[in-house]
This record gives C-alpha cells, structure tokens and sequence, in this order.
C-alpha cells in the first residue's frame, strides 16, 4: 500500500507501516501493534505535538543520562521499529550501552533486531539477554548482560509495560521511561517519565544530551516527576483536542 503524503493521517499511517514490517521481519510481535495502538490512543489525545511536561522530562533525563556511571538504552521490538536510529544517536551522544530486551524472547527475535541494528549501524555494539538476572521478576526480561543492564546505574525503558522498571528501581537502578500513557505503572513508577511519542522524544532527548554536554548538565535536584505526571494527566482530560492536520 502506497500512503499519499497528503493524506491527514500521513505521520501517524507511516509508523503503523513500519511496525507491520517489522512484525513480518520478526522484530516486533502482534502483541507489539496492540501495544502501539495504545499509545497511539494517548498520542491522538495528546495532540501528537510535544508538551512542556515532556520538555521538562527530557531535561531531566539528559542529565541523568550524563551524570551516570553506566547508562544503558533498553530496546525491544517496537523500539527497534520506530526508533532504532535515534537510540544509537542518544547513545553515542551519552556514551551509553544499547542492550536488546525482549517480553517475548526468541533467539530469532533477538537476532533480527540484531541485524536490523547492523544493517544500520554496523559498527555499534547492541548486547543481549545472556547470563545476567534482574531479582524479583518472572518473565524472560529478567535475562540480562551482566556488563550491561547487569552493571547499569541508569537504565532507559521505553515501551514497556511496569513490571521491569519496578523490578530495577528495587535493585536500587534509576529508570527513564517514554510512554505517552502518563497512568502507566511504568510511568508512574520510573525516576523520570517523557509523556511523549518515542519518534519525537528521542531525537529531543539526543539535541539536549549533546546541549547539556556543551554548556553543563542541569541539577537534577528540582526536578518532580510526579508533577511532570499530573500536568501531562491534566492536559489529557482538560484538552482532549485531537490531532492538529
Ligand atoms: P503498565 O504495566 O506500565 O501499566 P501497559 O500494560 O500499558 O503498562 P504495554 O501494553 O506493554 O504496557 O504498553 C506499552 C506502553 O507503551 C503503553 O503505555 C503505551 O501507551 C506506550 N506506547 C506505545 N507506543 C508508544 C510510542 N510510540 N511512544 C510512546 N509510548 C508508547
């Protein structure tokens, strides 16, 4: 299918394509487009723009991204779908491990977004789920590289559902979420939450990792997720407009 460029819901049809392929590539899952359309339902809702609360979490995520001793991006499928370009600019930017994690773990899931990074990117090092074990969590996502997720102090969880970031910030982890659904238990449980689509929080999140390393990070101290969480709640029930086209 071939989507016309002047079609209202371009931006919007375009991402669904390139989640449909990635399924048919065995990147992402069924269970994976069921979870975008979630997201999408709070994106429609949100006015598919970027709000100041996403803003302020950016920051804050920058920073934290940058203090950090050993920051990792976690990536699944949907992640790799929509986003893989941009985590390896986040990464390089911050100096952070990319490290593939899976809900619904295959050895030939993990090694398609393997080589859908190498096609890529071919000289970035993407780790995986071998050896290392996050305490207190059930499903094969407790899997991790040692040196990896194993040894991070900051870990980003985008698309997810709750189970995992509760399960690192127990071991003491800092996790940064993206996930347009401010009422998420990953969103309501992580140390900093960016309420915004992942194609426009990512590329944000590069620019402002390589301006707070030109002019110096900010000071996280005054930073509230909480009320990061209401504003994006607020504007969620108060505004209810609709996408711009
Ligand atoms: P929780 O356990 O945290 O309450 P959940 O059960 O809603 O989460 P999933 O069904 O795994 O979790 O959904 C993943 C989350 O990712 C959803 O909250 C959804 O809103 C969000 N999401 C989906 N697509 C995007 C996207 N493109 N950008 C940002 N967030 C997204």
């Amino acid at each position: 299918m071939t989507v016309p460029p002047t079609h209202p819901r371009y931006a919007s049809l375009l991402l669904r394509e390139r989640l449909v392929n990635a399924v048919e590539a065995s990147v992402a899952t069924p269970a994976g487009l069921i979870a975008h359309g979630r997201g999408e339902a709070f994106d429609y809702l949100l006015g598919e723009r970027t709000h100041p609360f996403a803003e302020e979490a950016v920051r804050a995520a920058a920073s934290l991204l940058l203090r950090a001793r050993h920051p990792v991006l976690s990536v699944n499928g949907n992640v790799c779908a929509l986003a893989m370009d941009d985590v390896v600019d986040v990464a390089g930017a911050c100096g952070a491990d990319i490290e593939i994690n899976l809900f619904y773990w295959s050895s030939r899931r993990e090694a398609a977004i393997r080589s859908a990074f190498a096609s890529r990117h071919p000289g970035v090092v993407v780790r995986g789920q071998e050896g290392g074990r996050i305490p207190g969590l059930a499903s094969h996502r407790a899997t991790v590289d040692p040196l990896g997720i194993g040894d991070a102090d900051v870990v980003m969880t985008p698309l997810e559902d709750g189970d995992r970031a509760e399960a690192l910030l127990a071991c003491g982890v800092q996790v940064i979420a993206i996930d347009l659904n401010p009422l998420s238990r990953t969103a309501r449980a992580a140390t900093v939450t960016i309420v915004d689509n992942i194609v426009r929080a990512l590329p944000l999140l590069a620019r402002e990792v390589v301006r707070q390393k030109r002019e110096g990070t900010i000071d996280p101290t005054g930073y509230d997720n909480n009320s990061v969480l209401a504003s994006a709640e607020h504007t969620l029930r108060a505004g209810a407009v609709g996408p711009e086209e």
